[in-house]
């Protein structure tokens, strides 16, 4: 029946791809394609609420109580300059296929009746690319009442091919921070007076980099910046600035490691006379899913793709502000549809393109998972 549907509405379904794809636009300023996306779905009678100026939500409702089973889609398109020097937009990175996709299942949901227990929630998100999309719609209480959140994303060629999908992508939680080393002033004839903040940040480096956790599961703390000095050169400079990346496969993982990031860089930085702090700056959390979401995710893609294009689920490097609405509702079960696209050269590449007829196999993949959570 939904295969049906599928071949049915084939054309519309990539016609909405081919739209949305012509208007690209950044983070938090998706006004056409919200619009287009809340016009589409009223038309097909779907319950649509305003959350924040460019996300909202849908609802498909069942007529029994039972969960509330969410379906996020990230919205916006990524920022390039063209060769004017012209900030231009362009999705590359698929979001516009991952809005159809969750557009697509709330329409089939509706009209093969296919929710009967509990209602069914596309939660359709700016921002993502900016990473602070998601908490924008938690703090807009898009999340209030989930019980199951369900993500999907496009997957480049390296990692599955069209045709191939896996029902977990193992996303690495990142944080960005800088340590601030303070030192005291002196003149360049007198160090013993002053505390050097450049011989602070050194050992500070060098105490970073003689952390160690569990080499068994991946993680990096690395220095990718660092300031200090001023005008002249004879002066013994009481401030020094380090940037820092720090990527953990866990949130555990990663707690561990800005734990002993703080104990080195308060060590290491008193050796030289100085203090040293760690400011936490933009972070997104690790994947952290659901083994029976994932399972119905699985099956799924078995009914969908065959059982041998069901691969094992994925780890990779990059990250998804999706982990927030696990962060903020610690209850919520949650799984990550990877879907083979042969997307190249590669993801956020502005000449990025993909095979969009994996649109129509992953809307069927959405529709069969969400249909059996609420039947
Ligand atoms: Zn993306």
């Amino acid at each position: 029946m939904i295969a049906e549907f599928m071949n049915e509405h084939k054309n519309e379904i990539l016609q909405t791809y081919a739209d949305l794809h012509k208007i690209p636009e950044w983070g938090f300023e998706e006004f056409k394609t919200s619009a287009y996306l809340q016009e589409k779905l009223k038309a097909h009678g779907i319950t649509v609420t305003k959350c924040t100026e460019t996300g909202f939500i849908a609802e498909v409702e069942g007529t029994e109580t039972g969960p509330c089973i969410g379906l996020r889609a990230d919205i916006d398109a990524l920022p390039f300059t063209n060769d004017k020097g012209e900030t231009c937009y362009i999705h590359a990175c698929g979001h516009d296929s991952h809005a159809t996709m969750a557009m697509w299942t709330l329409i089939a949901l509706k009209e093969l009746k296919l929710v009967k227990h509990g209602k069914v929630r596309g939660i359709f998100q700016p921002a993502e690319e900016k990473l602070t999309g998601a908490l924008s719609m938690i703090k807009a209480g898009a999340a209030k009442g989930l019980d199951e959140l369900y993500g999907v994303h496009i997957r480049p060629i390296q990692e599955l091919r069209s045709g191939q999908a896996a029902p977990a992508l193992w996303h690495g939680g990142s944080t960005m921070a800088e340590v601030v080393v303070h030192g005291h002033p002196a003149h360049g004839a007198r160090p013993h007076l002053g505390a050097n903040a450049i011989d602070g940040a050194a050992l500070v480096i060098l105490a970073i980099n003689s952390i160690w956790l569990n080499p068994a599961e991946p993680w990096s703390a690395k220095v990718t910046r660092m300031h200090s000095g001023g005008a002249i050169v004879n002066l013994i400079p009481d401030k020094a600035v380090l940037s820092l990346d720090i990527r953990a496969a866990s949130n555990a993982l990663m707690e561990e490691l800005l734990n002993k990031i703080k104990i080195a860089i308060t060590g290491a930085a008193s050796a030289a006379g100085c203090t040293a702090e760690l400011i936490i700056g933009d972070s997104v959390p690790a994947a952290d899913y659901d083994q029976s979401a994932i399972d119905a995710l699985a099956v799924a893609i078995a009914t969908v793709l065959g059982k041998e294009n069901l691969l094992k689920p994925i780890i990779t490097p990059g990250s998804d502000d999706f982990h927030q609405y696990k962060v903020a509702d610690s209850k919520l079960r949650t799984a990550f549809l990877a879907l083979g696209s042969d997307a190249k050269p590669g993801l956020h590449d502005p000449h990025m393109s993909f095979n969009t007829e994996v649109i129509i196999p992953g809307t069927n993949i959405l529709v069969e998972a969400l249909a059996s959570r609420v039947k």
